[in-house]
């Protein structure tokens, strides 16, 4: 059977992989999926090619029967949430997420808001192959809705979960950079309604993203970093294209890490989590230690998951875990929804900020220092598995190596507290190499140590595969 569904949905080039044929297809087997008379949410981020890939998804819901609730352009958490609102029998987000703007995609959305599973997928799948669609009558094709409300119901549903009073007291100024992507609107009327001066950096969609590349990266954050300083501002946060995620910037204008700034959440959601909720934080096997020892402080353990923040979920609701996420500026909390919600990030840090009485780098100051290096190296596709097979059976007896977590490439916990971990890429010729420990010259001899391993593992390996 055919693999249509990546870790985030159908994604490809506009034009190329992602053409309106595909998007109708796709629609066509949600459709067959899904019932006759079933309504579904779609919703787009601002990409150029929004409408022509929502239009042929619509289309072919339609002729199965199914109707479709047009919400607009809305960070993916507002579509999600809209789904849960009103009975939905799914959702569907017109988006590429991060990647540059000749790429678009669909991701579905299940009724309970999270993203459909990959046994759903599965389902879906089988019925692209088939090619066997249903096909309605004139008179029970699927009607179109437009909305106007979804935005609004997103950010007060968010506003409910926080202390609005006391932020609106505290007379916060801060900067907000979605890039031109979905987090336009939303962000602008989140902090508006907590009662916050706002700073807006490109807030107007824009589907080329101009003012700089989607992903929120330290890079690409360097204009909020600015405008943190030169407003003065208490925050500044960065989002990506469907402003699922949200990066921040404390108030000197340093750019706080991804796994720091889930730690201090993490903690926080420990703390506030009702007496009888398991304390368990989900998070992936990439992710720093320094959550790890947050949560342990405070009486919590943490789940590790393979990379992808679906999975986080789908763990986060098995055990009942109130808080999930991921380094890149993911933030699930079930208090709200179980998905990566970034302006649920952004209304929780603030309240945090108020209740705490500490500024941005103060609660940044409180968590452990670890240092990262990320590297990677050329792994010909052909060999990718057999070299991971290898690894896992080589790295318990490597120096120095007390555990290994193989669930998502081989990450080897180290006897003093460090770890690497090798992960082939799923869309690229490489593995990727990563090594935290506390120093930076340890990490990077740790990251180069297992470097040369795989390197062994390849040469070891090509003659075999030949
Ligand atoms: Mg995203």
């Amino acid at each position: 059977m055919a693999k249509w569904f990546g870790t985030n949905g159908v994604r490809g080039i506009v034009g190329d992989t992602m053409t309106p044929e595909v998007a109708l297809r796709l629609g066509q087997a949600v459709g067959t999926w899904l019932q006759p008379g079933d309504r579904v949410v779609v919703g787009t981020d601002a990409r150029a090619s929004r409408d022509m890939l929502k239009n042929g998804f619509c289309a072919g819901l339609h002729s199965t029967g199914v109707h479709t609730v047009d919400v607009g352009i809305l960070p993916s958490p507002g579509i999600q949430a809209y789904v849960r609102s009103d009975g939905f029998a799914a959702g569907g987000i017109i988006t590429a997420s991060h990647n540059p703007p000749e790429y678009n995609g669909i991701k579905l959305v299940a009724p309970d808001g999270t993203e459909t599973s990959r046994d759903q997928e599965e389902a879906v799948e089988a019925i692209l192959d088939s090619g066997e669609f249903r096909a309605v009558g004139w008179s029970e094709v699927g009607s179109h809705a437009e909305v106007d409300d979804a935005a609004s119901l997103y950010v007060d549903s968010i506003v409910r979960q926080v202390d609005a009073d006391a932020i609106r007291k505290a007379g916060f100024t801060v900067v907000l950079d979605p890039g031109g992507g979905a987090g336009c609107l939303t962000g602008q009327l989140l902090l508006e309604k907590l009662g916050v001066e706002v700073v807006g950096l490109s807030c107007d969609f824009d589907g080329a993203f101009r003012d700089r590349p989607s992903e929120p990266t330290p890079e690409n954050a360097q204009a909020c970093m600015d405008a943190v300083r030169s407003h003065g501002a208490h925050l500044g946060f960065v989002q990506d294209g469907d402003a699922d995620r949200a990066v921040f910037i404390d108030e000197n204008g340093h750019f706080v890490e991804g796994d720091v700034a889930l730690a201090i959440a993490a903690r926080e959601e420990l703390h506030r989590a009702p007496p009888d909720a398991p304390r368990i934080v989900c998070t992936p096997v990439a992710t720093g230690s320094c959550v790890r020892d947050v949560v342990e402080a405070a009486g919590g353990k943490v789940v590790w998951t393979v990379v992808g923040s679906p999975v986080v979920a789908r763990r986060m609701i098995e055990l009942g875990a109130p808080f999930g996420g991921e380094g890149n500026g993911g933030f699930l909390y079930a208090r709200h929804q179980v998905c990566r919600d970034g302006l649920m990030a952004v209304a929780a840090m603030l309240e945090l900020m108020v209740a705490s009485g500490k500024s941005m780098s103060q609660l940044v100051a409180e968590i452990p220092r670890y240092h990262l290096v990320k590297d990677k190296m050329a792994v010909p596709e052909d060999v990718k598995d057999a070299v991971l097979v290898a690894l896992r059976e080589r790295a318990p007896s490597e120096a120095g190596v007390a555990d290994v977590d193989d669930r998502d490439g081989v990450k080897c916990m180290m006897a003093d507290g460090s770890w690497v971990l090798v992960r082939p890429s799923g869309t690229e010729p490489i593995y990727r190499v990563q090594a935290e420990a506390r120093t930076p010259e340890e990490a990077q001899a740790l990251a180069s140590r297992f470097r040369m391993l795989v390197e062994g593992l390849v040469r070891a390996t090509v003659p075999r595969a030949a």
